[in-house]
């Protein structure tokens, strides 16, 4: 049996939170230092190896799709790795799905955003429905009579996953479905139909039938849809079961096959006349899920940021420890102006995750934030020594 040498010792039993003072001023500057005991809780438990492992489990057992069960009945349910649900626990458990709306306190973004910030870095796939859950509350509050019925799920703190009526849950996450084949981008070219039953209009049932080419975590409870009403393109809310039990026409063709990402379902689905609630004003969809949207893309920020932070804590990690030509790589001159370059890159990248959630009323500047922050993590993917294959 041959022992390995000059090899550095996993990186575990750390405090992500206690290691980061950058991290750490941002939350109090940004008005969230009553949240420091949760982020730190997270960031104990972000680096234990029974949490790491749950991150290297969920992306190497991805989800697996049964579109009917044995007796030929369709069920479209997606299964997970039992790894995926203790992620999601802890996720839920510590709302970030949900802090800012439970919580009246100010700062409750920028706690919300450190949290998701650290735990990110366990794991990155599971952050799709937590961030989306996060994300659909300020969309469906358009229809004040769905978000009333709808809030006490979303904002719970209990993980309760399976498709059963919303009556018999004790919390519920969210998706969005608006992408299709012929529109990613440019939703106005989508072609699901959405046919009023009786009056229709705002809060009017209806029922949608088309594609969506992209779907992710179609186990959600309930999805924001854009659909084409007699009046434009509008926004919907979408069970995956009915309250008498039934599941509505939400069928998943299959899952997608990704780069990244794989711990998380992503679907394509086709809608068979699936029962639907309008949300906000008809021909204004856009305007109306946009928020979620927009929300999503701040998570799409903090998550790159985290990835980016996680790479570089094994960087510095594995230099510490790794000899070459004589000295540890952190001595040799060339290999420091390395790990100097991804510090400041990604501490540059990370800066606006405290305080990304004041841009939440500033789409272009989110946006921007995003694309910057997302091009840099991939950069950084390709060129740290050791990048750590958990997050996506
Ligand atoms: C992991 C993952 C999960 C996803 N989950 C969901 C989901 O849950 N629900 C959902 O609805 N969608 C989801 N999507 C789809 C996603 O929203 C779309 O991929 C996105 O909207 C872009 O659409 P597209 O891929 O069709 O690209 P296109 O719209 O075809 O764009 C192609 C390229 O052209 C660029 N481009 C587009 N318009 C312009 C322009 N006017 N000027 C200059 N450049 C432009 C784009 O930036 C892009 O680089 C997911 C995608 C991924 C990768």
């Amino acid at each position: 049996m041959t022992t390995a040498t000059n090899q550095p010792p996993p990186l575990v039993d750390y405090n992500l939170f206690a290691a980061d003072l950058p991290l750490r001023e941002a939350l109090e500057r940004e008005g969230g230092s009553w949240a420091q005991d949760m982020v730190s809780e997270l960031g104990r438990l972000a680096g234990t190896e029974e949490a790491i492992a749950w991150g290297f489990q969920a992306n190497s057992n991805p989800p697996q799709l049964h579109t009917h069960d044995r007796f030929g009945n369709r069920i479209d349910e997606v299964e997970f790795h039992p790894a995926w649900h203790r992620l999601m626990e802890v996720a839920i458990s510590h709302g970030l799905h949900a802090l800012p709306w439970r919580e009246t306190r100010p700062g409750a973004h920028a706690a919300r955003a450190a949290a998701f910030y650290v735990w990110s870095q366990v794991e990155g796939g599971h952050g799709c429905p937590v961030s989306m859950t996060y994300a659909a509350l300020p969309a469906l509050r358009n229809q004040p009579e769905l978000a009333a019925r709808w809030e006490p799920l979303m904002t719970s703190i209990d993980y309760d996953p399976g498709l059963r009526p919303p009556a018999t849950k004790r919390g519920a996450l969210f998706g969005m479905a608006m992408t299709e084949k012929q529109g990613g981008s440019d939703v106005r070219a989508n072609t699901t139909r959405a046919t009023p039953v009786g009056a229709g209009g705002p809060g009017g049932e209806h029922l949608l039938t088309g594609h969506k080419w992209f779907c992710s975590a179609p186990m959600c409870d309930a999805f924001l849809v854009l659909a084409q009403a007699p009046g434009g393109l509008s926004c919907f809310l979408l069970p995956r079961v009915l309250d008498d039990g039934t599941r509505n026409q939400f069928h998943i063709q299959r899952l997608k096959d990704k780069l990244g990402n794989r711990s998380n379902a992503s679907s394509e689905i086709e809608l068979d006349g699936a029962w639907a609630v309008m949300i906000g004003e008809e021909g204004r969809g856009v305007r109306t899920i946009i928020e979620m949207v927009n929300h999503t893309r701040l998570d799409c920020v903090i998550g790159s940021a985290s990835l980016m932070r996680q790479a570089v804590a094994q960087a510095t990690h594995h230099t510490a420890h790794r000899s070459a030509f004589g000295r540890l790589l952190s001595e040799q001159p060339l290999m420091v102006n390395v790990l100097a370059d991804i510090a400041v890159n990604t501490g540059r990248a990370s800066v606006p995750s405290p305080w990304s959630p004041r841009l939440s009323n500033a789409t272009a500047a989110t946006a921007m934030s995003k694309s910057r922050s997302c091009r840099a993590s991939i950069a950084r993917r390709r060129s740290t020594p050791s990048g750590k294959a958990l997050a996506t």
